[in-house]
């Protein structure tokens, strides 16, 4: 299965949405953990590199550089 490529400031949608109801974060840092924030409330939360792999569905917002 090919890697999924993601990077700073892509919104993505999660395998589970948050429980206010959106499933649309941006990633907001990147590095060893990465930061997402909910679109819907502004909640942001830090998952590991390799849990975010598992648990991103897909990249909605691919950001330009
Ligand atoms: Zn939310």
């Amino acid at each position: 299965m090919e890697e999924k490529q993601f990077g700073i400031n892509d919104v993505v949608e999660m395998k589970k949405q948050h429980p206010c109801g959106a499933n649309r974060w941006k990633i907001i840092r990147m590095g060893m953990d990465i930061r997402i924030k909910c679109e819907g409330c502004g909640h942001s939360v830090l998952i590991p590199r390799k849990e975010f792999g598992r648990k991103m569905k897909k990249i909605l917002v691919k950001h330009e550089e």
